[in-house]
């Protein structure tokens, strides 16, 4: 099964080198081909970790290069795209830019394949106007990302919309990917999450795994450790 499966994991942020290093090791021995880690963090509180920035990519390259592995890695600002393209394989568009259409047409200047995530209030018809855009500028490579929706409910940090995944399925021709990480917020909650969106018709998966969950710097109790992570893989 895991080898049709589209499976991107890694830590939220690149910390340092033995943390990246060690997860995509890790991770490069299950099978995994794509690691991700983000350098430039979209943070609600500006005093948290930003992000390592130019020095994160380095080392999210390093650790995928060495053992065999693409890089899909978040680009925020505008200023920043050709930068992160000289580094990642897959540019991430992050919830908070989904609307941005300027933002959008830029980033096919790189002619790379986009990871595009759904905006936490955006409708699936805003969602799949956002991957006109990138359409419109002659990008065919485009990856649809669901990370659940904000609701009423708060037990999860969003809600994963099962119902979006077989919509997108029917309406859209692109690869989709569930992030239950995000969705679920919390890490006890990620495995189920991930099984039933895979049920329900997604392409792969993005997951949030650390080598130490408890210290990680940014979204520690969503974090998979590496023996959750396996167990999950084997259960798939
Ligand atoms: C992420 O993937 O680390 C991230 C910040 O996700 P989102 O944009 O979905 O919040
Ligand atoms: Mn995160």
């Amino acid at each position: 099964m895991m080898s049709e499966l589209t499976i991107m994991a890694g830590p939220c942020a690149v910390e340092n080198r033995e943390q990246i290093r060690s997860t995509a090791e890790f991770l490069s021995g299950l099978g995994v081909k794509i690691l991700r880690g983000g350098a430039f963090k979209p943070r609600t509180n500006p005093d948290d970790f930003q992000g390592l920035g130019e020095e994160g990519l380095k080392l999210l390259r390093a650790a995928a290069d060495e053992f065999g592995m693409q890089v899909v890695t978040e680009v925020m600002d505008p200023r920043e795209i050709e930068l992160v393209s000289q580094y990642a394989d897959i540019l991430q568009v992050g919830s908070r830019n989904m609307h941005n259409g300027p933002f959008l047409k830029e980033l096919c200047r790189q002619s790379k394949p986009i990871l595009l995530k759904r905006g936490m209030s955006a409708t699936i018809y805003e969602f799949l106007q956002a991957a006109r855009y990138i359409e419109k500028e002659g990008n065919k490579n485009i990856w649809l990302c669901e990370r659940g929706v904000r609701t009423f409910m708060d037990e999860t940090r969003f809600t994963l919309n099962l119902g979006s995944i077989a919509v997108l399925k029917a309406d859209s021709p692109y690869p989709l990917i569930v992030d239950p990480s995000h969705a679920a917020g919390k890490s006890a909650y990620v495995p189920a999450m991930a099984k039933g969106a895979l049920a329900a018709g997604a392409d792969g998966l993005l997951i949030e795994v650390h080598p130490k969950p408890t210290e990680a710097l940014c979204d520690k109790e969503q974090a998979l450790s590496f023996e959750e992570f396996s167990t999950l893989m084997k259960s798939l």
